[in-house]
């Protein structure tokens, strides 16, 4: 059976996405599109070739009887809505980060989906299907090192635009770094805090750049982060797991290595797309397995929720410049 999709937002990721349903991934094909602005929705049906229905209202594509799953890959503060509207048609759905913006948005969804009886919904945390945190997780399962009691890890992209703002630190960047480590470590957070250091000349005025940010799990592990969104050099993604007995360090992405004018040398890629290309085609490989073995296992409403809470006690910490608590309620049973 193919699965039928409909992409709800055709921006940078919703193509990208599009393109993955329909010409690279096995089982799937698109069939319907919505974007708030519909000639470029139509316009990215004619450049990918596919028979796609252009639909004016995303509500309508969610509802459509020929889409049997949802893609949202729209604006943040829309995803809340149409997360919501798939879960009460009954529809599995995908939905870009963040699954909403706010917490509570969050927990609405978790509430909405376990009052629904059955996991519908997978959240777009891509870096556990990346190989290289998979094989850091599984040095780490497999206690070659002990247990982790430290994290060093960076965030370092090349350079923002000017709407870049300090809290899109933690809300757009940092976010990704709070899912994957939860699920390296499978623990959750107790605590943060955020300092700045000098500041870069490469940032504009408003925003504040480099940040390290500090967080505290439930075991006792320490996890430092340096989100540095105007580092100039290349989209960097560094984790460094110390253990009791060893250290294990994500591996760097493959890329020929150059004896060349007197220097040995290996490329830094520049593009934050290149980085986890291969992962964005697993996770969504996985949400269309998993609705055909009826059992959809990524990222869950509940990673989306507990995401959203440190990400606010992070924006609290780089506003108080205090330690913040995250309090987190435990998980519920049909989130295990
Ligand atoms: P984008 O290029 O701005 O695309 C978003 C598209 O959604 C735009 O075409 C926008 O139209 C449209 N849109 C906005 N509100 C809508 C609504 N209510 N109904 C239908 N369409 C609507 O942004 P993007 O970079 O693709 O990002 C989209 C989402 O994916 C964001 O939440 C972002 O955080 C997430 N994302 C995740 C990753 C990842 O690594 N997992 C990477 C990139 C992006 P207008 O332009 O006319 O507003």
């Amino acid at each position: 059976m193919t699965l039928r999709i409909g992409v709800i937002g055709t921006g940078t990721i919703g193509q990208d996405h599009i393109r993955r349903c329909s010409h690279a991934l096995v089982g799937s094909t698109v069939v319907a599109v919505n974007d708030i602005n519909q000639e470029q929705a139509a316009k990215v049906v004619q450049q990918q070739g596919i028979e796609a229905e252009v639909y004016a209202r995303g509500h309508d594509l969610i509802k459509a009887p020929e889409v049997d799953a949802i893609l949202v890959t729209s604006w943040g503060p829309s995803h809340e809505e149409f997360v919501l509207s798939a879960i009460a048609a009954g529809k599995p759905v995908f939905c870009e980060k963040p699954l909403a913006v706010t917490a509570e948005g969050c927990r609405k969804i978790v509430e909405a989906e376990m009052a629904h009886g059955k996991r519908l919904v997978q959240v777009g945390f891509m870096r556990p299907y990346d190989q290289g945190y998979r094989a850091l997780k599984a040095v780490i399962d497999s206690d070659k090192i002990g247990e982790p009691l430290m994290i060093h890890a960076a965030h370092r992209n090349p350079t923002v635009g000017e709407s870049y703002t300090t809290e899109m630190a933690i809300v757009d960047t940092l976010i990704h770094e709070i899912n994957v480590f939860s699920w390296l470590l499978d623990d959750q957070y107790v605590s943060a805090q955020v300092i700045y250091p000098r500041k870069t000349s490469q940032a504009f005025a408003h925003l504040k750049d480099p940040q390290i940010v500090l967080l505290e799990t439930a075991k006792g592990t320490r996890i430092d982060v340096e989100v540095f969104v105007n580092c100039q050099y290349g989209y960097d993604i560094q984790c460094e797991v110390v253990g009791e007995r060893g250290i294990a360090k994500l591996p760097e992405p493959s890329s020929v290595q150059m004896r060349s004018g007197a220097k040995l040398s290996t490329e830094i890629l520049m593009d934050w797309k290149q980085r986890f290309i291969d992962a964005y085609d697993v996770e969504l490989q996985a949400f269309i397995d998993g609705i055909k073995a009826d059992k959809i296992t990524g990222p869950s409403s509940w990673d989306g929720y507990t995401a959203a809470v440190t990400a606010d006690a992070c924006v609290a910490a780089q506003r108080s410049g205090a330690i913040e608590p995250i309090r987190l309620p435990q998980r519920p049973a049909f989130y295990e």
